[in-house]
């Protein structure tokens, strides 16, 4: 059977890692999309095993498996505005930090906290770039009359979202000083700010500057980052070798014919392929001149350097050869010693992991 290995030691390497790194700032551990593939409740439980205490979704259904499961004392941060009033009641009932990026919401979630008799914690969302949730930082008055204004809200907190903090220092800068720009304007208005956040995890890791009151990371602590760092991948894919062929000289595998035999060759079959989310990746999008560019030159690397696709079979990389088929691929196991049944490990993000049960391993 074809599972899915999490390494728990792995993962609490990362964790450690990342909270020294973090020194004295609290790391909000971002559980959404299913805790990154390897479900809310099995993350979280390491997390808070690891001394988090902080958490961020984007589902309410996240949320209630965190308040079921015991988090009941945990910080929990909604990461997007919420505007529908049965949700923002239910995630009151969760009390669930809740985040208001327009005015919209700002007056809706006050109004129901107001018939609650109740008071909603909120945190504010500033939006530096991003372009989806958040005020304008041209509307830094608007913002600051709310705290006056919104007798029902508790805002214990402000922060934004960098887009581009993978791959522009420049905009990020930018995107950050228009941030602080917001802040010191509520604070010169006498207001209180609460905990200041804006890092990811790609800003967590390369602007230590930026820390602020608190960082919300993810990916990093599945240490799965587009640029090299000391952390590692905490999963892998574990399946066995359906079937040991040999493929005569001339003989090709997979669609497209894309490989062929130049001489009689050992091959493996393999039941995994893109439906399990193998060679899948999150495309670049190739809008601009430049990230067009930055494609065709990583394609071009590839041939130079000839990267070959691998899994691992018995400790030894071996070539996946043709293309990989939706449920099924083929590797060159020549000169290796191994039969069907055997083990073999395969690189897949969590992220992109489906159609095989996620396990939590020592
Ligand atoms: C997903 C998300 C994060 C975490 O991003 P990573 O890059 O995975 O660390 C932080 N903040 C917000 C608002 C998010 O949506």
């Amino acid at each position: 059977m074809t599972t899915y290995v999490v390494s728990r030691e792995i993962l609490e390497n990362n964790i450690r890692q990342l909270k020294k790194q973090a020194g004295d700032v609290p790391i909000w551990a971002v559980v959404k999309g299913d805790g990154y593939g390897l479900g809310v409740l099995p993350l979280a439980e390491v997390l808070s095993e690891e001394g988090i205490t902080h958490f961020c979704v984007t589902d309410i259904r996240e949320a209630e498996i965190l308040r079921d499961n015991n988090f009941t004392e945990e910080k929990i941060l909604m990461l997007r505005s919420v505007s529908d009033r049965r949700d923002i009641n239910r995630l009151l009932d969760l009390k669930v930090v809740l985040t208001v990026g327009s005015e919209e919401t700002a007056r809706l979630v006050d109004q129901i906290a107001a018939e609650r008799a109740d008071v909603a914690e909120v945190h504010l969302k500033i939006d530096t770039g991003m372009g989806r949730y958040g005020f304008l930082p041209e509307e830094t008055d608007r913002v600051i009359a709310l705290y006056g204004e919104m007798k029902h809200l508790a805002i214990s907190g402000v922060y934004t979202h960098f887009n581009c903090a993978f791959n522009s220092k420049a905009l990020t800068r930018q995107e950050f000083a228009a941030f602080m720009g917001v802040v010191e304007a509520i604070r010169a208005a006498g207001q209180e700010t609460g905990v200041v956040h804006c890092c990811n995890s790609a800003a967590f890791l390369k602007f230590p500057e930026m820390h602020c009151d608190g960082v919300r990371l993810g990916s990093a602590l599945l240490g799965r980052m587009p640029f090299r760092t000391k952390l590692h991948p905490v999963g892998y894919a574990l399946t066995e070798i359906d079937e040991i062929r040999t493929l005569p000289a001339g003989h090709t595998t997979g669609y497209s014919a894309l490989w062929k035999a130049k001489k009689d060759t050992k091959i493996a079959i393999l039941p995994i392929g893109w439906y399990h989310g193998f060679r899948v990746s999150c495309q670049p999008e190739l809008g601009r001149a430049r990230d067009c560019l930055r494609a065709a030159l990583s394609a071009l690397k590839q041939i130079v350097f000839r990267q070959k696709v691998t899994v691992e079979i018995g400790g030894k990389p071996c070539r996946v050869i043709g293309a990989v088929g939706m449920l099924h691929c083929a590797v060159d196991v020549s000169g290796v010693d191994c039969r069907r049944g055997d083990p073999v490990t395969v690189q897949i993000s969590p992220l992109h992991v489906k159609g095989m049960p996620v396990v939590f391993r020592a």
